[in-house]
């Protein structure tokens, strides 16, 4: 048994099917107690990983330890693990307490404990009685719960969920999203949760692994991976942004002065990445951070810099805030208003000005600009 301060570590994990490079260079380190999101969209590779770690499947490449002890070749069962899946996989035939019992059967533990370990798990997912009914006789809700029961009871290491919400309805997700926060923080089991939902990630998690085509584009908290991306796929990937395609027209360090062909001038911070002057970029805004205001508050027509004049074409009531399509020259920016502000104010045809804090401006190469 080897000393390890982390629960889960991936080595530099490889895995090829056929000549397809399907999980690149892999690398990463998981304390007890986290909830660490696997993140990306489909084809990306989280399942993959997550089956490399479930012992479904072997890394080609790169050493997977789980509390200190390396897991290549160890078979599925002997790595204590609870895994719950997007379909719920109970067996059909038999009764919910036997569903539950039965990790804890093969372990051979004694009846009584198997009662009582039943009985409180079937507590703690607030379904204590459903023992004697059968999983069609649930609905789906309630059968990931008792899934999640069940990969519970054994007291895992390590609890591996892949997309466990996604067959559910919108508002049964979201409660069964409160729950399982609320579960894995009170056991505090490390977790691993693979979704390609950027909302469910960073409710959820503690850090995100964010992965594109195999590769980690980037490993974070919430925070970090919503407000210091460290890629343009990260930044688009999490909510949405505006782009703003803009040319470098000056560098002061590391500020940096952007300007779009209609002369919408922008101010921003190169946040480490290297640009020149005369190329072209990619400036993006989310449209939570643009304020909104009619053009004629505005004391003097001067438009500096990132600030841009426009015309509402079309807004949409979401309830909590307001989604306005605003043309600004030959773009459509979207900009979400607080549902606080008057937002009868801003109707289609209405002249604005838009503006944005130059943090709030993110500044990528153009992807066919790279060499
Ligand atoms: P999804 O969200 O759609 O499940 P994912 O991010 O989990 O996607 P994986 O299922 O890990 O992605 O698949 C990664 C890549 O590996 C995909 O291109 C997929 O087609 C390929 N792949 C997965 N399993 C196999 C297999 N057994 N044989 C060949 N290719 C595979």
């Amino acid at each position: 048994m080897v000393n390890s301060r982390f629960d889960v570590e991936l080595n530099n994990i490889q895995k090829k099917f056929g000549s397809n490079i399907v999980v690149d260079n892999f690398n990463l380190q998981i304390e007890q107690g986290e909830c660490v999101s696997f993140l990306g969209p489909s084809g990306c590779g989280k399942t993959t990983t997550l089956n490399m770690i479930a012992g479904f499947l072997e890394p080609d490449q790169g050493d997977l330890l789980i509390k200190g002890r390396r897991m290549n070749g160890v078979p599925s069962n002997k790595r204590e693990l609870g895994m719950v899946f997007q379909t719920y996989s109970l067996f059909p035939h038999m009764t919910i307490f036997e569903n539950v019992a039965y990790g804890l059967k093969l372990r051979k533990t004694a009846k009584a404990e198997i009662a009582e370990r039943v009985k409180k798990v079937l507590d703690v997912v607030k379904l204590p009685q459903v023992g004697d009914r059968y999983p069609k006789q649930l609905s789906g809700g309630q059968r990931q719960r008792i899934a999640i029961a069940r990969a519970l009871v054994t007291e895992p290491s390590l609890l591996l969920l892949d997309e466990p919400l996604s067959n559910l309805d919108a508002k049964l997700r979201e409660e069964l999203r409160d729950e399982l926060k609320r579960l894995q923080q009170e056991i505090g089991v490390t977790t691993i949760f693979v979704t390609h939902d950027q909302e469910e990630a960073l409710y959820l998690s503690n850090r995100i692994v964010v992965l594109d085509h195999g590769k980690v584009e980037q490993i974070g908290t919430p925070w970090d991976i919503y407000n210091r991306p460290a890629s343009e796929f990260v930044h688009t990937f999490i909510g949405k942004s505006n782009r703003l395609e803009v040319m470098v027209n000056e560098l002061r360090g590391s500020e940096i002065a952007l300007e779009t062909a209609e002369g919408v001038r922008l101010e921003g911070n190169a946040r480490g990445l290297s640009f020149h002057v005369g190329e072209p970029v990619s400036a993006y805004v989310r449209p939570e951070k643009i304020r909104l205001r009619t053009a004629d508050e505005r004391m003097s027509d001067r438009v500096g810099a990132n600030e841009a004049q426009g015309k509402v074409k079309l807004t949409s009531f979401l309830g909590a805030h307001t989604e306005c399509e605003v043309e600004v020259g030959r773009s459509d920016v979207i900009v979400r208003i607080p549902a606080s502000q008057e937002q009868e104010r801003f109707t289609p045809g209405q002249p604005v000005v838009l503006s944005w804090d130059s943090d709030d401006v993110f500044v990528f190469a153009r992807k066919e600009s790279k060499p």
